[in-house]
Parts: C-alpha cells; sequence; structure tokens
C-alpha cells in the first residue's frame, strides 16, 4: 500500500511537472489487466476512479470485486461477439477501431437502453496491425458512426510503437495532439472531442507535455505481471 502511494504520487506529481503552463495535468487511468481484484481495490483509497482492462473475459470476472468502487474503461481489442457482455458495466470504451464493431455497440446499447460512450483508436504510426485505424480514416469514420443513437464519441485513443526513438515519438504525440484539436475545432455534430487518451507507463510524461487528457498506466503503478503461459 506504502508502495502503492509512493508510485502514484510520484507519477501525479511528474504529469503535473510536464504538463504545466500547458495543459491540464491528465486523468491517471490504472491499468489493472493482469492483476487480481486483492491488488486493485487499495488503489480506491488512493483517489484512483478509473481502471483500465483489455479482455472482456477479465472483467467479467472482476466485475463482483470492482463494480461500485470504479469506473472500468475497456482500452483492449474487442471482438463484436462480446460486447453484450460488458456493454452496462463499463464507462467508456477506448478502444472503437473500426465499422463492424461500431454497429454492434450502437446495437447493444440501445437494446440495454444506454449511450455508450467511446473513443477512436488511432495508430498514428500508420501501424494498422496492431489495432487502431490511420489518422486520414478518422473523419470519414466520424462521419459514418456520429449519427448512430447507441453511441457517442469522447474523443482518441493512441497507442504509441515500441521505439527508444524519442524524437520520433514526440513527433507523434504532437501529430495526435493536432487531430484532436482539429476534430474539437470542425466540431462534427453528434460528437464531443474532450478526451486525448495517450500515454502509458513508458511514455506518460511525453503524453502529458503534449496534452493528453488521460494517460493509461500499469506496470509503473502496480508492477509488471504477466498473463503467463497460455
Ligand atoms: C497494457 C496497456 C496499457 C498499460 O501499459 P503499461 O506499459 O503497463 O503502462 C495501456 N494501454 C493499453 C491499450 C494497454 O493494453
Amino acid at each position: 500500500m506504502e508502495q502503492l502511494r509512493l508510485r502514484l504520487e510520484g507519477i501525479r506529481t511528474a504529469l503535473s511537472a510536464a504538463s504545466e503552463g500547458l495543459y491540464a495535468p491528465p486523468k491517471v487511468i490504472a491499468v489493472t489487466k493482469t492483476h487480481p481484484a486483492q491488488d486493485i481495490l487499495p488503489l480506491q483509497e488512493l483517489g484512483v476512479t478509473d481502471i483500465g482492462e483489455n479482455r472482456v473475459q477479465e472483467i467479467v470476472e472482476k466485475l463482483p470485486f470492482v463494480r461500485e468502487k470504479f469506473r472500468i474503461h475497456l482500452i483492449g481489442r474487442l471482438q463484436t461477439n462480446k460486447v453484450k457482455y460488458i456493454i452496462e458495466d463499463v464507462c467508456l470504451i477506448q478502444s472503437l477501431d473500426r465499422l463492424s464493431l461500431a454497429q454492434e455497440i450502437d446495437r447493444q446499447a440501445q437494446k440495454h437502453g444506454v449511450v455508450m460512450p467511446v473513443l477512436l483508436q488511432v495508430s498514428p504510426a500508420g501501424e494498422e496491425q496492431k489495432g487502431g485505424m490511420a489518422p486520414q480514416d478518422v473523419r470519414p469514420f466520424i462521419e459514418t458512426v456520429r449519427r448512430m443513437p447507441g453511441l457517442s464519441v469522447r474523443g482518441l485513443m493512441a497507442v504509441m510503437p515500441h521505439t527508444t526513438d524519442q524524437v520520433y515519438l514526440d513527433g507523434l504525440f504532437a501529430d495526435m495532439r493536432t487531430l484532436f484539436e482539429q476534430l474539437r475545432d470542425e466540431a462534427p455534430q453528434g460528437v464531443c472531442m474532450e478526451e486525448l487518451s495517450m500515454g502509458m507507463s513508458g511514455d506518460y510524461l511525453l503524453a502529458a507535455r503534449h496534452g493528453a487528457t488521460m494517460v493509461r498506466i500499469g506496470s509503473a503503478l502496480l508492477g509488471a505481471r504477466d498473463y503467463g503461459p497460455k
């Protein structure tokens, strides 16, 4: 608990310093995937309100312990046939990356009488095989989904490529912020561009400097933990 407190304080202090004079410090989404519920619960006492999970099965298993305590963000690739299991339990689907998924979210949301907030996942480096649409595909995608009554577009999410090239990464974060601001200014009807989710354990300071509104932090907060052999 004490170690967790110190790590979280360190992260928050660093985020404030990195964004100071430029943007409001981003909100920390604690990425709790692979961590059992008993390791997650202390986060609540430390003021963490939002957690990120990337697997539907894992969300369903942890739900009895974390529901009512945290808002759950879905941050991983989502299979269309699993939308129905989480539609009432997550506060934000951050990984909307294709039309078939948008259609299923829309369908399930209407069926359950909810409007699902979503972020569009963008691949700033054009690595679409890793998930995320190319930056130039974002506008046409918005045009198609903005009238769907079951979902509400709230912003963009990005996962940066694995690289040690800080200059290249800096450019990608800057590009994401630019795209986000352009879309916000264009203000397409039915869209509310308010969240820019980017930055993980290895690059959250760079993300904060470039105006992320949310950072998704796993290992730097909770330590590394593998799924183990499949
Ligand atoms: C696992 C994961 C994170 C957190 O990664 P860390 O490097 O452990 O901070 C953030 N975003 C997504 C989409 C993830 O899958």
